[in-house]
């Protein structure tokens, strides 16, 4: 069976990734959302096993020492991490899992699984994710002011992921997460089993014409 694919999302707070990726989702049944630990609190309407694994850091503490994560980091003062199960069984089961997280996060990913796809979200402009972080309404200027600062440092990473979206319009940042996806199944990492195994009959069939 094909195996799935790993998918790496990113790009700053406040520029689209849980919307785009609530579309993709929808229109892919082939792919899930990864499910992720972390010592946050729940916000009000989050679920436990659903938006996030909550736990205690003795508990996410005892997980990276059992190497149950695939990787981890620390974001605004609490742990996230990937659980390894679901991942590596999805994944065997030819399902794409795709992990929403932070730049440090993803970047561990890419050192441990080299054919992972990493895929990262800009916002149209500068302004605009401005905008659309205080068209929230939700969070103070001080709030506001410290996402755009952590944004920037995420941007300065960009360059280290694969592909680069710029989320300017909802169907055509999907379109372009979808038409990535499937152009990293031909990437040479992904297709390292097949053109071994063209290799070997092309070996056979050379020692056979050799006993003619
Ligand atoms: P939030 O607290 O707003 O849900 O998430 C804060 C940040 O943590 C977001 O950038 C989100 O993508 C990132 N994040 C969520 N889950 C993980 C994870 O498992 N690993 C890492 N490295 N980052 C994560």
């Amino acid at each position: 069976m094909e195996k799935g694919q790993l998918v790496v999302f990113s790009g700053p707070s406040g520029v689209g990734k849980g919307t785009v990726l609530q579309r993709y989702l929808a229109l892919n049944n082939n792919s899930k959302l990864s499910v992720s630990a972390t010592t946050r609190k729940p916000r009000e309407g989050e679920v436990d096993g659903k938006n996030y694994y909550f736990m205690t850091k003795q508990q996410f503490e005892a997980m990276v020492s059992n190497d149950e994560v695939l990787e981890y980091a620390s974001y605004n003062g609490n742990y996230y991490g990937t659980p390894r199960k679901m991942v590596e069984e999805q994944i065997q089961n030819g399902i794409n899992v795709i992990l929403e997280i932070e730049v440090r996060g993803a970047l561990q990913v890419k050192e441990k699984c080299p054919d992972a796809l990493l895929v990262f979200v800009m916002p149209p402009s500068w302004d605009e994710l401005y905008k659309r972080l205080t068209g929230r309404n939700t969070e103070d200027m001080e709030t506001i002011c410290k996402r755009m600062e952590i944004a920037k440092k995420e941007i300065q990473l960009a360059e280290q992921y694969d592909y680069v979206i710029v989320n300017n319009d909802i169907d055509n940042t999907v379109k372009q997460l979808e038409c990535v996806i499937q152009a990293n199944k031909c990437n040479n990492c992904n297709m390292k089993e097949f053109v071994d195994e063209i290799k070997t009959q092309a070996q056979i069939f050379e020692e056979s014409c050799k006993q003619l």
